[in-house]
Formats: C-alpha cells, sequence, structure tokens
C-alpha cells in the first residue's frame, strides 16, 4: 500500500513536532506500507520570509520571492530526513526541482503541469522513505515557483494522483474539517464525510483547512483524501465523491477577507458595456466574482462586483483608463473593509427556504447584506468585516450545527 501524508506548518514548526510525525510515519513503514511525505515549510517561516523581503523591498521582483519561500519547504523535509536517519530508517527528501514537479511560469501563483515520478518510484523501490517539498515547482526557465499560499496540500494531491497512491492524508493542527471555521465558532461540529462538491466549494469560499485546487485535483483523479490532527489519533474528515450518510441540508460556513467591491455608478445602458468592462479586466487577468447590474434608469446603469483585496487597484486602473471611450460612467466606488460570508450544503438542491434562514439569521443580529450570490450548493452574502464573527455564529446555529 502506499500513502501520501502531508504535514502542515503546524505540524513540523519545531523539533518534537518533527518527531512526532516521525514517529508517526515510521509505524506505518514498519508495517511494510511505503510512503511519501509531503511538509510545509515549519510553522510561519513563511510568513516570516516575506517579511523579510518586504522589510528589503515592499515590492520584492516575483521571481526573487520564489526563490527565496521555497527555502521554507527545503528546510522541513531536509531536517525530516535528518530526523529519520537517527531512528536508522531510510528516507531522502527531494524538492521540487529535483523530481522534478513541472509548472506553468506565473510565480508565485504557478499551476502544476506534470510530475516526473522516476526518481520517487526509484527511491520507493528502495524501500525509502520520500520527504518531498510542498508549494513549490520548477518552471521552463528552470526557475523555482510556487503554488500560492497553502498550495502544499496540492503538491501532496497531485502525487498521490500520479503515483496511483491509496490514499491521500492532509495532517494539520483541527481534527478534521468542521461545519465552521473552529476558530470563528467555538462549537463548530466535526464532520467525518464530506463531498468533494461541498469541500471544494467550501475551500474556495475561505475554509482555509484545504487548498482549493487540492480538491479540484482530489476529484478529478478520485483521490481519497482525508484531513486529520497531527496532535491525536482521532479519526479525521474524509472527503470523497459521495457520502454514505443523507445530505445534510448545509454541511458548513466558511468566511473570506480577501474581497473588495468595486460599485461602477452611472455606466451607458446599451448592448456591449458588461461585454466591454468584463473583456477589458479578463485581459489584467482580474478574476471576478459576484456580479450584480442594476435596473437600468435614464439610459444608465450601475454594475458591481467583487475581486480579491490585491486586485482592487488594477481594477480601478483598468476601468480609469477606458473611462473616456466604452466604459464612461459617473463614479467608481471600492469598499475594502468587507468580507463574504457563506453556507454550503449538498442538500440545499432539494430544500427550498435555506436561503431564507440564512438571511433570518442574520437579521436577526442585525447584519446587513450588501450583495447576494448564489449556486446550486451555496449561498454568498457580502458584508461588513466588523460583522463576520457575529453572522457566522448566528448562522451556525440557526442550522443548528452545533456539536
Ligand atoms: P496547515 O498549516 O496544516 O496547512 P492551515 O492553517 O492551512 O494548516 O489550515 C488549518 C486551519 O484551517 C485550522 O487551524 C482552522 O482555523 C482553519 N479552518 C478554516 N475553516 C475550517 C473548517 N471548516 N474546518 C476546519 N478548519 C478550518
Ligand atoms: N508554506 C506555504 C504557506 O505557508 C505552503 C503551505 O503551507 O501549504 O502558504
Ligand atoms: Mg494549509
Amino acid at each position: 500500500m502506499l500513502v501520501v501524508k502531508k504535514f502542515g506548518g503546524t505540524s513540523v514548526e519545531n523539533k518534537e513536532r518533527i518527531m512526532s510525525a516521525v514517529n508517526r510515519c515510521a509505524e506505518e513503514y514498519h508495517k511494510g506500507n511505503d510512503i511519501v511525505i509531503v511538509l510545509s515549510a515549519m510553522g510561519k517561516q513563511t510568513d516570516r520570509l516575506l517579511e523579510m523581503a518586504q522589510d528589503i523591498n515592499p515590492n520584492p521582483p516575483k521571481r526573487e520571492l520564489d526563490m527565496l519561500l521555497t527555502t521554507g519547504e527545503q528546510t522541513s523535509v531536509s531536517l525530516m530526513a535528518i530526523a529519520f536517519a537517527s531512528l536508522k530508517i531510510p528516507a531522502v527528501s527531494l524538492t521540487g526541482f529535483q523530481i522534478p514537479m513541472h509548472t506553468t511560469t506565473n510565480y508565485g501563483n504557478a499551476r502544476l503541469k506534470k510530475i516526473e515520478t522516476e526518481r520517487v518510484e526509484y527511491e520507493l523501490s528502495n524501500r525509502k522513505i520520500v520527504i518531498i517539498t510542498g508549494f513549490q515547482g520548477v518552471n521552463k526557465y528552470d526557475d523555482y515557483t510556487t503554488l500560492g499560499r497553502g498550495g502544499s496540500d496540492t503538491t501532496a494531491v497531485a502525487l498521490a494522483a500520479v503515483l496511483g497512491a491509496d490514499r491521500c492524508e492532509i495532517y494539520t493542527d483541527v481534527d478534521g474539517v468542521y461545519t465552521a471555521d473552529p476558530r470563528i465558532v467555538k462549537n463548530a461540529s466535526k464532520l467525518s464525510q464530506i463531498t468533494y462538491d461541498e469541500m471544494l466549494e467550501l475551500a474556495s469560499l475561505g475554509a482555509g483547512v484545504l487548498h482549493n485546487r487540492a480538491v479540484e485535483m482530489a476529484k478529478r483523479y478520485n483521490v481519497q483524501l482525508i484531513v486529520r490532527s497531527s496532535l491525536n489519533e482521532n479519526e479525521g474528515t474524509i472527503v470523497k465523491e459521495e457520502i454514505v450518510m443523507e445530505k445534510m441540508l448545509v454541511s458548513g460556513v466558511a468566511c473570506d477577507y480577501d474581497v473588495a467591491q468595486i460599485a461602477i455608478i452611472g455606466l451607458e445602458d446599451q448592448p456591449g458595456v458588461a461585454f466591454s468592462l468584463f473583456r477589458h479586466l479578463a485581459n489584467h487577468h482580474v478574476n471576478v466574482d459576484m456580479i450584480l447590474q442594476s435596473v437600468g434608469r435614464n439610459g444608465t446603469k450601475d454594475i458591481s462586483f467583487t475581486v480579491t483585496a490585491d486586485m482592487a487597484d488594477i481594477t480601478v486602473e483598468t476601468i480609469k483608463r477606458h473611462g473616456n471611450s466604452s466604459l464612461k460612467c459617473h463614479e467608481i466606488k471600492v469598499e475594502n473593509d468587507i468580507a463574504k460570508v457563506s453556507i454550503v450544503g449538498a442538500g440545499m438542491i432539494t430544500n427550498p427556504g435555506v436561503a431564507a434562514s440564512m438571511f433570518e439569521a442574520l437579521y436577526d443580529v442585525n447584519v446587513n447584506i450588501k450583495q447576494i450570490s448564489t449556486s446550486e450548493i451555496r449561498v454568498t452574502v457580502l458584508i461588513d468585516q466588523q460583522h463576520v464573527n457575529t453572522a457566522m455564529n448566528a448562522i451556525h446555529s440557526k442550522f443548528e450545527l452545533e456539536s
């Protein structure tokens, strides 16, 4: 049996945690299983490296930033291999360059394109434990790239897929996937199972427990994914295609602070305006979400939408650049102190009234909704950042998700 085990930052933050992860893997190795380990940087090392770069230059070149950030994972894999050696267990550490893990060229947010398997398979055939850096790869210029924050989960799932692993275990600092971030909603309960689709929505809507591209890939390649704690032996959460329990109306609540709302007031109310707006934004790689268009009045209309916070400036610049031609408008408003709060659940499709209950929960605690968007298995509202904790807790108890 081949198992891929990924340990996140907290799970390798010091010597004790590294040794505890090593002992856990050693036990499984001695049972005869083949083990591939994927590691994050130790503790908050990625944040520290980012701060060091920004301290020298507030706008560091992206290539150099990736060069720097990849050292975090390189430190943890080598230390873990050293730890295995102290127990006389054969292990080898490998970077994204050595595998190699080929990615697209975009530094800071590269995508995995192809993972070579020869080296890993060779080491496994010699009964070595293979320890691989998460979050990184190499592009066509032979430069290091990173996969975006939280990307080690994606490395692990991708490796499990290409190696045909029997399962992929994600070890983290919580017992599994909860009905809400347990740091925000104290009585959130752990889910024993969740479908890929629900998990994908939750991860994309801010539930940082799994990288959304990891879930996407697990679904595509049918990888058995388990999220569990590295700090205890509790059973975790299984993420898979179909779950045996009856689908819950709502399986989770998530929030995302990484959002800005752009409102364009007084656009001309004629064909081609929305096309022109979103084409220009797409050309500048601005990903747009939660689009809302008002009813036209006096020959004008308003369009508002959300983008990730770091894209707000480029969005406004792009609109202004075309303000004399295709995108004439009265005013552009930007709101930054906002957040998205979402509910996700496969049971929503067949149950009317779920959105109404969510809105009622918000009304009960006097939280105003700025914008709404829905899909078959999700409802998202935009609210003021200061109300996120109140809103999450109110919604969570409205749907009785407590443990
Ligand atoms: P790691 O370093 O192990 O990858 P992360 O910090 O990336 O850990 O992810 C784990 C954290 O995700 C938890 O500590 C928790 O605060 C947060 N989280 C957000 N939403 C959820 C959720 N629905 N279930 C569990 N954890 C969540
Ligand atoms: N070390 C990287 C980060 O902190 C990748 C990861 O942990 O998944 O984002
Ligand atoms: Mg993570």
